[in-house]
C-alpha cells in the first residue's frame, strides 16, 4: 500500500528522468506526484485494463466522477450530446440542466426505438451516453446497432456498464470509446468504498488524459487498495448473485401483478437483446407492480425482514426501494400507469431460499 503527496527522488535529474519515461509511456506508472497515482493505484488500473480489454482505465473518487470525466473530455460549448432516456437521476441532472449553463444541448432518446436516436443526431453531435440496461426499468439495448450509429456519424460513445461490470460484459471490444463503471458497486462488493473506473480506447486517451489531470480527480490509495481486495471475489460474487436472482426472478414470476424487469422471460426483446451482448446477469432487477393501493405497495416494501433500505447495491447484502418519481428523475419514454409501481431489489449474498420466503411473506400485503 503506498500513499503519497510528496514523491522524493534523489536529485533533479532524476525528476526529470521520471517526467520524460512518463511522456513516453503515459499509462506505465510513472508518477512525479502524488496526484497522479502510486503503484497500489496503478495496479488496480492494470487489472481493470486487463478485464476491460482496453487501452486505458482511469481511475475516479466516485462512479459519478467517472461520469462527469467522460463528459467533460469530449463535450465543448456548442455541442450536443444524446443521453438515453433511463438514465442514472444524477447523470440526468448533470446532462439536461447543468451541461446548459456551458452551453451543450442534451436530447434523450427512447432505449427500445433507436429511430429517436438517429433522429437526434445534428452535426453539432459530439457524444451519445449509453446506460444499459437502463436504471430503474432495466431497459436492455441494440449496444451493436448503437455502436455502428456512433461510427457511421463520427460520434464519440460511452456506455455506463455499472450494472454488468466488464465481467459479463466488455464495451470496448463491442466499439465503445468508453465505459463507466461505478467501483462501488460489485468491484467493492462490501459497502465500504466509493470508487469509479472510467475504462477508454487509445482514439481517446488524450482527450480523457488532459482532463483527468486537469480536474484533479484523483482515487485514494487506501480506497484503491480496498477495490482491488474486492476484486479478488468479483468471479464467485457475481455468479453467485447471478444464480440467486434468477431463483428469485422465477418465484417473483408466479405472480401476476408483477412484471419482473430482468432479463429472465425469454420471448422478451429485453432478453433477446441480454443475451446477444452478455455472458450472465448481475444481482439487481426491477418489479412493476400493478396495484390501485400505493401505501399497500409501500407495505410490501417495509415488511421486507432481510433486505435493506437505501441507496446503492452491489454489496454482499440485499436491498430493496420503491422507487418514487424522486428516483425515476424526469424522464420522456416512461410510460408509467397510474397503478403501476417500480419496486427496485438488489439480490445480495444471502441464502435465496430465505430471500424467497421474506418475500413470500411480504407480498401478501399487496392490494
Ligand atoms: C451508483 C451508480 C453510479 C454512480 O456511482 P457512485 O460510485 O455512487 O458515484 C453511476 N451509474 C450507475 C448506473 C450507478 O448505479
Amino acid at each position: 500500500m503506498v500513499r503519497a503527496s510528496t514523491i522524493i527522488f534523489k536529485s533533479m535529474q532524476d525528476i526529470r528522468k521520471m517526467q520524460d519515461k512518463s511522456k513516453k509511456d503515459p499509462t506505465g506508472g510513472h508518477f512525479d506526484y502524488g496526484r497522479q497515482g502510486t503503484s497500489t493505484t496503478h495496479v488496480l488500473s492494470q487489472i481493470l485494463k486487463e478485464m476491460e480489454e482496453c487501452y486505458h482505465v482511469f481511475l475516479t473518487p466516485t462512479g459519478f466522477g467517472s461520469v462527469f470525466l467522460s463528459i467533460f473530455s469530449i463535450v465543448r460549448p456548442g455541442d450536443e450530446i444524446i443521453v438515453a432516456d433511463p438514465t442514472y437521476s444524477p447523470t440526468r441532472i448533470l446532462t439536461q440542466d447543468f451541461l446548459k449553463e456551458f452551453n451543450v444541448k442534451s436530447v434523450f432518446y427512447d432505449p427500445h426505438d433507436l429511430k429517436t436516436l438517429e433522429k437526434a443526431i445534428t452535426k453539432k453531435t459530439k457524444l451519445i451516453f449509453v446506460e444499459n440496461p437502463g436504471s430503474n426499468t432495466f431497459d436492455f439495448q441494440d449496444l451493436g446497432k448503437i455502436v455502428s450509429i456512433a461510427k457511421r456519424n463520427k460520434i464519440f460513445s460511452v456506455i455506463d456498464n455499472t450494472w454488468g461490470t466488464p465481467y459479463f460484459l466488455k464495451p470496448i471490444k463491442l466499439g465503445f470509446d468508453m465505459s463507466i463503471v461505478s467501483a462501488t458497486k460489485y468491484y467493492s462488493g462490501h459497502s465500504d468504498v466509493m470508487g469509479g473506473s472510467l475504462a477508454v480506447n487509445k482514439k481517446v486517451f488524450k482527450q480523457v488524459d488532459k482532463a483527468n489531470k486537469i480536474t484533479g480527480l484523483r482515487l485514494g490509495p487506501d480506497d484503491a487498495y480496498l477495490i482491488t481486495r474486492g476484486l479478488r471475489t468479483l468471479d464467485v460474487r457475481l455468479d453467485k448473485h447471478e444464480k440467486s436472482a434468477k431463483q428469485v426472478a422465477e418465484f417473483l414470476s408466479n405472480y401476476k401483478n408483477i412484471k419482473l424487469l430482468y432479463p429472465h422471460k425469454k420471448d422478451s426483446f429485453n432478453f433477446r437483446m441480454w443475451k446477444k451482448y452478455y455472458s450472465g446477469a448481475s444481482g439487481l432487477m426491477g418489479l412493476k407492480i400493478k396495484s390501485k393501493n400505493k401505501n399497500s405497495v409501500i407495505k410490501f416494501v417495509n415488511s421486507l425482514k432481510l433486505f435493506g433500505y437505501g441507496y446503492s447495491w452491489g454489496g454482499f447484502e440485499s436491498l430493496a426501494l420503491y422507487q418514487d418519481k424522486r428516483e425515476q428523475g424526469n424522464r420522456e419514454y416512461l410510460k408509467l400507469a397510474k397503478d403501476e409501481h417500480l419496486v427496485r431489489l438488489h439480490i445480495g449474498l444471502e441464502d435465496p431460499k430465505d430471500l424467497i420466503d421474506d418475500l413470500k411473506k411480504s407480498l401478501k400485503y399487496i392490494k
